[in-house]
């Protein structure tokens, strides 16, 4: 398989004129096992997705940039910083989806799902594109696969959408994802409290990061979750939204928790976790795993119940999540988790020139039945054939020579013991499918 760049060498250019064509900074090709990989992340999530009653949904590669500065927020690091936008050839502004929750919401209100019975469940794998500064498990171009369900604001709502990250983790053998967990209240007892904080903030102004410094007047909340040690320092004793809580909100917490006890599912409470988007409500999480180093949250999520609204939608309470494939995958590596393989071939056809033609037609016959085999393309001698079939890790070969042409019974040897098994010809296809 070639690796890293291809280069296009035009036949009559000099050395030092051939082109070179990378992958934009930030971007990555995910072929052979890795697409396999994906693929088996994307078939477990939606397999346990269904079990859950949640239904897919495909959306646009790009948007609208208003949805995303409406839905996501013009105060967040993504709008201001890191959208990918354009103006197209209509002179529109198009954006592509630096997230999923924001597109899933306006196709919600065009479609008219809140008119469905509640909660109505929808689940999604995407691509998204940042413009950040790549590093590991920080690309421009990434896949999330995320949940939402919008129309309960009971806390069994959470509890659902965390009892299914927690099974699909487990399910892919992940035991040690730390949940982490915290409440950011509501419109009621948000304003009392960012209140509060810049008051303390603005005493310290002298002592923030320059970010910390201008989000205190926008969005004082940010500030609690900087990374910088100075800025932590000086968050010390800051107040935290989890102590000023309005009744309803501290009671939801408290059942959320309950929930999350009685499911058996271990969580860390962090009074200062508070997520990058401006649309959360009540309950947020993550999910960390240790294997992955500095971008250790694989997975982000909480209660967002005034977003339908803003984007000009009935009140509809709402929670949902996302994580980033690539540093599930990254996690699941560094754990030493194999993913089962997801196709073996059955069977691998030798065949010689003479009968080159006749097992391929029988090769066409079997894979339309569904059986995934694999035969010679390559003119390859025998030996070469059988290493082949070796390296696939084939479950049968089939040594089809001059004595199989036409013949009512072929002969199959298993890999696995080298027993060999005769196969009438018309049966051949129920003996594969089992
Ligand atoms: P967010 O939409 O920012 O809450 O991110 C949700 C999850 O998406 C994160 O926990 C990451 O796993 C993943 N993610 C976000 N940004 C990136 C990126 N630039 N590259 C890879 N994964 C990302």
């Amino acid at each position: 398989m070639p690796s890293g760049q291809y280069k296009l060498e035009a036949a009559n250019k000099a050395e030092d004129e051939i082109m070179s064509i990378q992958a934009p900074k930030g971007c990555r090709d995910i072929f052979a096992e890795e697409a396999k990989a994906v693929r088996y992340l994307e078939e477990q999530f939606s397999q346990l997705a269904e079990v859950y009653g949640f239904k897919e949904i495909r959306l646009p590669t790009f948007e609208h940039t208003e949805l995303f500065l409406r839905g996501v927020g013009e105060q967040t690091d993504i709008v201001s910083k890191e959208m990918y936008s354009f103006t197209d050839k209509g002179g529109r502004s198009i954006t592509l989806r630096p997230e999923g929750t924001a597109g899933v919401v306006r196709a919600y209100l065009e479609h008219g799902l809140a008119a469905e019975p509640s909660p109505l469940k929808l689940y999604y794998m995407i691509n998204a594109f940042r413009y950040e500064r790549p590093q590991k498990g920080r690309y421009r171009e990434f896949q999330q696969f995320g949940m939402e369900l919008f129309g309960s604001e009971n806390p069994a709502a959470e509890a659902d959408i965390l009892s299914f990250l927690d099974s699909y983790f487990k399910r892919l053998g992940l035991k040690d994802c730390e949940l982490v967990l915290n409440s950011i209240g509501c419109a009621e007892c948000r304003p009392a409290f960012h209140a509060e904080l810049q008051s303390y903030l603005r005493k310290e102004k002298d002592r923030l990061c320059p970010d910390c410094a201008e989000r205190m007047e926008r969005n004082p909340l940010r500030c609690l979750d900087c990374k910088l040690d100075s800025c932590q320092s000086v968050l010390a004793d800051a107040p935290v939204p989890v102590d000023k809580l309005c009744p309803s909100c501290a009671e939801h917490y408290a059942e959320v928790k309950e929930l999350l006890n009685a499911l058996k599912i271990p969580y860390r409470e962090d009074p200062k976790l508070v997520r990058g988007l401006d649309y959360y409500t009540r309950t947020v999480f993550e999910f960390h795993a240790d294997g992955i180093g500095a971008q250790s949250a694989i997975c982000g999520g909480g209660r967002y119940d005034s977003l339908v609204s803003s984007l000009g939608g009935p009140e509809t309470p709402a929670v949902g999540f996302a994580f980033g494939v690539e540093r599930l995958r990254m996690e699941l590596e560094a754990k030493g988790i194999e993913l089962p393989e997801l196709l073996k071939p059955r069977l691998q056809i030798i065949s010689f020139p003479e009968t080159r033609a006749e097992s391929l037609a029988l090769a066409k016959e079997l894979r339309a039945a569904g059986i995934y085999l694999e035969c010679d393309l390559m003119g390859r001698s025998f030996k070469a054939q059988m290493k082949q079939a070796n390296r696939l890790a084939a479950e049968y070969i089939l040594i089809y020579g001059e004595s199989e042409l036409g013949a009512n019974e072929l002969k199959l040897r298993r890999m696995s013991d080298g027993e060999e098994l005769l196969v009438a010809r018309a049966a051949l296809k129920d003996f594969l499918s089992q």
